[in-house]
């Protein structure tokens, strides 16, 4: 089911951990910002397009996880685009035979076993380093690019309608999750993409994360207070004190405690 959020702009929320996928209206058609989980959602997502009467102009992935850069052949045959990074990183995944058996295996044990359709994965056009916008004919869309999480991993701003696509950070739901690689400067790299997001928070009415609730103007800085101080903790050695994890952590996801463990035992290295 498609919400929408700010003029011209729709959340479909998975029922696999709170994925976001976001629609924006455009002039010809949409754009279809990291498309969602199970072949029955995004089929779902295409027919409701279809229903009011559009079709996909391009799509996009904030980066480049298998969560965010799946795809479906009823969604039709759109550019599909992420930074440069982002696409060299899938390319270079891809290139590996036996990528798309692991992402599979890794789902075995998940209620969504067999219902993800890898064949259409990780196809994305690189853009330009340093592209500025979307290439696409609807509202801008500013790319925020930022080292932080995974490689290549753009936020996106759409000021008009005042949203924040963000990937997989704000999120209410989830602690950071820092890059692989050297700790520190995984660290170092969260906070400056922190601060590139800070730099448009007073213009967000909107904030939608790659996993979790979307937020209102409020929660836009509140949200990035949150990720500051936690990932502020670590870089002093301390265990972050955080809702997200422990007893308050949301039920059912446990996972995210785990994560967070493995980030202190990173720590503790
Ligand atoms: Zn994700």
């Amino acid at each position: 089911m498609l919400r929408q959020v700010a003029e011209g702009v729709l959340v479909h929320e998975s029922e696999f951990v709170q994925t976001n996928t976001v629609v924006v209206q455009g002039r010809a058609g949409v754009l279809l910002i990291d498309p969602g989980i199970t072949g029955d959602e995004m089929v779902a997502i295409a027919n409701d397009l279809r229903k009011l009467g559009q079709s996909v102009v391009a799509g996009f992935s904030t980066h480049p996880d298998w969560d965010h850069v799946l795809w479906h052949a009823k969604l039709g045959e759109a550019p599909r685009y992420g930074t440069a990074r982002c696409a060299a990183y899938m390319r270079d995944l891809l290139s590996d035979a036996g990528a798309k058996a692991r992402i599979a295996a890794s789902l075995l044990e998940t209620e969504i076993a067999g219902r993800v359709p890898l064949d259409l994965l990780g196809l994305i056009a690189g853009l330009p380093a340093g592209t500025a916008q979307i290439p696409w004919d609807g509202p801008q869309v500013r790319i925020i690019e930022h080292q932080a999480h995974a490689p290549g991993h753009a936020a996106l701003f759409i000021e008009e309608r005042g949203v924040l696509i963000a990937g997989d950070m704000l999120s209410d739901v989830l602690v950071p999750m820092l890059d692989d690689g050297d700790l520190a400067t995984a660290i170092e790299e969260y906070l400056t993409a922190l601060r590139l997001l800070e730099g448009v928070a007073g213009d967000v009415d909107v904030v939608v994360p790659g996993h979790g609730s979307v937020g209102g103007s409020d929660q836009m800085q509140a949200r990035i207070d949150q990720d500051r101080a936690y990932v502020l903790a670590l870089r002093n050695g301390q265990v972050p004190a955080d809702p997200r994890v422990g007893p308050s952590a949301k039920p059912g996801w446990e996972w995210v405690s785990d994560i967070h463990e493995g980030q202190l035992r990173r720590l503790a290295q």
